[in-house]
């Protein structure tokens, strides 16, 4: 799969059509092992739009609501559900002339870290097919990796775009809260959900972003200025830059081959002229708890409205009263990591409880907020691993608490609103089928720009973002 530019270029000097690329991607998915597609949506009436993505194909997660098909999050709950509006993010795709090329498979409402919790089965990383893409946003990972697409949709509340962009040796980029309109993204947790971009190198990412951003009236919390510029300084020179290190990343709770590649990966920006600083996050650890109360909160009150009357799955019981209708559909509908969050953000708001949980989370955020504005007081950005290991095999996972640790560094990031991307940074050996390592880099709220600019240096002056896994034809 070409990159976004190489591919404009090749259909503006007429050696390929729009047309040509996308049906190519379309036989490609229709081959695809890896369960990363739900749907596909060739059309053969498809009209090519002129404009900066103009026969450039996307992958769209399965809780960002479109016309054309159905959104289902990956649940039982919304099987067959279809938008009668698309997101905001969707119809500036199609008014810059993308081709949308179907829904991709993703944890149930985005709760996970493997895209094992999917009612349409587990996706698998094209890498190596026994291990799982990262999650939530898994099928848009492994559709990326495996090159069926240019770049795809996820969303992010706690890492699920970075998370499994480095699993699966791509880009995934988590703009700052308030960039990219969640206007049509299913809410999962409100003041963490953030739409993003998965592409192969950090200029589509930009490329794509610069189209999908920008204030929109629909989202109460987009913030009221023009799209950023992204691509225009992406290849700056980042002498002078200070990133920020910190050893509370750099733990023995990481595979080794995870540390070596982000000492390595140090090195790197060192030549490049950047001064690295040494910066303290002590409350990385507390992270994962503050997370695992705000967002199962938050869910408990937005997954409220899915009873069967409103939305979703309603029971094929009768005689029901109002109340068992509503807990024999929640009950079908439901799988259960969702129904345990479900129940975990119930008690953890339920009186009683409240401050002891909740409240107090709500300081912990407001501590972990001041931590960073402290830290990016010495650097631009704070560099580490995405993820303490390269992609387990599935099934490894099985106690939800070793599953949540996989979100350790990433979900800080949501919990500040703050920007993050990771972008390949090494692989690990694993018996001559490599794993991916991904780099983490975060900036402070509204420094993307800066965030790409430092991203793409990095992938400049390396080559792990040029190395693939087999192609499947
Ligand atoms: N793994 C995290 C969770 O299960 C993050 C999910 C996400 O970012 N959507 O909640």
């Amino acid at each position: 799969m070409n990159s976004i530019t190489t591919t404009r270029k090749a259909i503006q000097s007429g050696e390929t059509t729009a047309k040509e690329v996308t049906e190519n991607c379309f036989n490609l998915i229709s081959q695809e092992p890896f369960n990363a597609f739900h749907e596909m949506w060739n059309d053969e009436k498809q009209a090519y739009l002129e404009g900066p993505l103009s026969g450039i194909t996307v992958g769209v997660k399965d809780n960002i609501v479109t016309k054309v098909g159905t959104t289902t999050c990956g649940s039982k709950m919304l099987d067959g559900y279809r938008s009668p509006f698309n997101a905001t993010v969707i119809d500036r795709l199609i008014a810059s002339g993308a081709t949308l090329v179907g829904k991709t498979n993703c944890d149930e409402f985005a709760m996970g870290s493997s895209t094992e919790h999917c009612a349409w089965g587990a996706v698998q990383n094209p890498w190596s097919t026994d291990r799982v893409p990262g999650g939530s946003s898994g099928g848009s990972a492994a559709a990326v990796a495996a090159g069926l697409c240019h770049v795809a949709l996820g969303s992010d509340t706690g890492g699920s775009i970075r998370q499994p962009a480095a699993l699966c040796g791509i880009v995934g980029y988590k703009p700052t809260y308030g960039l990219v309109s969640r206007y049509g993204l299913v809410a999962f947790a409100s003041s963490l959900d953030q739409i993003g971009v998965f592409s192969r190198c950090v200029r589509d990412a930009a490329i794509t972003t610069e189209v999908i951003a920008g204030f929109d009236p629909n989202d109460a919390t987009s913030v009221e200025e023009e799209a950023p510029c992204l691509v225009e300084s992406l290849d700056d020179s980042i002498a002078g830059i200070k990133i920020g290190v910190t050893r509370d990343f750099l733990t023995d709770r990481n595979d080794p081959e995870v540390n070596q590649a982000i000492e390595d990966a140090i090195k790197v920006y060192e030549q490049l002229g950047a001064t690295i600083v040494d910066v303290s996050l002590p409350l990385t650890d507390v992270g994962v708890s503050t997370y695992y109360v705000i967002a199962p909160a938050e869910a408990s009150s937005n997954l409220a409205r899915y009873d069967g009357i409103r939305y979703g799955h309603r029971t094929d019981k009768v005689g029901l009263d109002l109340f068992d209708l509503y807990s024999h559909s929640r009950a079908e509908g439901f799988g259960d990591e969702v129904k345990r969050r479900i129940l975990l953000g119930t008690y953890v708001l339920s009186s009683g409880y409240y401050d002891a949980y909740y409240n107090n989370a709500l300081k912990v955020r407001r501590l972990i907020s001041e931590e960073y504005a402290s830290a990016f007081e010495q650097c631009d950005v704070i560099l580490g691993p995405t993820t303490p290991t390269p992609a387990f095999k599935i099934g490894a996972k099985s106690n939800p608490i070793s599953m949540y640790l996989c979100d350790v560094y990433t979900a800080n990031t949501n919990i500040a609103g703050i920007c993050g991307i990771s972008i390949p940074c090494g692989f690990a050996k694993n018996d001559g089928k490599p794993l991916p390592i991904g780099m983490h880099l975060q900036g402070p709220a509204f420094s993307d720009a800066k965030l790409l600019q430092i991203a793409h240096a990095f992938e400049q002056a390396t080559d792990f973002h040029n190395q693939h896994p087999e192609p499947i034809s």
